[in-house]
């Protein structure tokens, strides 16, 4: 763990990020004053960092979040994690109940499948992997944590595109290590240059990730995309002005 600026006596509101939301809602708090501070989990090596204080590591489960909260005095919890973060957005719902404060989760809306568009749902990593046909080339944009549900798929050719390259990827797969947001022409020479004929995707939403998924409809080429996981519930908000209107009611 690692934390980065100046520690003051007050801190209201953390914010768990990982997300542009995330950043853009630190930003906006910071701007009007606010203390607010973001962690985040140190998967990414140079993460774009967001105003206000950082936290950089895990809290070490529910409890370890909720003792955190208390020992600092945080009147807030957002929980701005990427929709398929599960596991810390289920410790944001028991620590916020714990450490007895509001919590709030800002999460874009999935992607809808465009009319026309070739798409198979798919619930998991695991069954992505089963739905590609034999002889797929097939483009991964599902970050480096889970590439290994695609490993035994050695009939199939992997481009997989990621911010940091995953630690060992069996032969013949090609790593792109590049950071977002790609231009709908980017991402239409990628499909072609590759020769692309399967793209998986998580149903991430949002804008920063979506030309891919146009893209890939422009092409005509199948998406499996992988829906998001369930989480418990939690008062939530789509949008960074829902957030700032939900802390202002508190
Ligand atoms: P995860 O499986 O839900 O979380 C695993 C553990 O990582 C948590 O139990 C927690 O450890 C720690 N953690 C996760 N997010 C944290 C945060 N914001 N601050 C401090 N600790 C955090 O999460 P993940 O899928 O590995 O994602 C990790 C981070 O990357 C998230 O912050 C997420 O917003 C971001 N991200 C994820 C994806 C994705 O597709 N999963 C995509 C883009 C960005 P402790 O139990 O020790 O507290």
């Amino acid at each position: 763990m690692s934390e980065s600026n100046d520690r003051g006596a007050a801190k209201s509101i953390l914010i768990l990020g990982g997300t542009g939301e995330a950043r853009a809602l630190a930003g906006a708090l910071f701007a009007r004053g606010l203390d607010v501070t973001t962690a985040l989990a140190g998967r990414t090596q140079s993460p774009r960092l967001p105003e206000g204080r950082v936290r950089i590591g895990g809290f070490g489960g529910a409890e370890g979040l909720a003792a955190f909260l208390a020992a600092e005095k945080f009147e807030w919890l957002v929980d701005a994690t990427h929709p398929f973060a599960a596991q810390i957005s289920a410790n944001a719902v028991a620590a916020a109940e714990i450490a007895g404060i509001p919590l709030l989760r800002l999460t874009r809306p999935g992607w809808t499948q465009p009319p026309g568009a070739a798409w198979l749902p798919v619930a998991d990593m695991a069954a992505a992997a089963t739905a590609l046909p034999h002889g797929a080339r097939v483009l991964l944009t599902i970050g480096r944590q889970e590439v290994s549900a695609f490993f035994s798929r050695s009939d199939c050719t992997f481009i997989a595109r990621v911010i940091d390259a995953p630690d060992t990827v069996p032969e013949g797969w090609k790593i792109i290590t590049a950071r977002g947001p790609f231009t709908r022409d980017e991402e239409l020479a990628l499909l072609r240059d590759e020769g692309i004929t399967h793209l998986v995707s998580k149903n991430a939403g949002g804008d920063q990730t979506r030309a891919k998924i146009d893209a890939a409809h422009a092409l005509g080429l199948p998406v499996v995309m992988v829906e998001r996981p369930a989480l418990p519930e939690a008062e939530t908000v789509a949008t960074i002005e829902a957030a700032l209107a939900w802390l202002e009611r508190h």
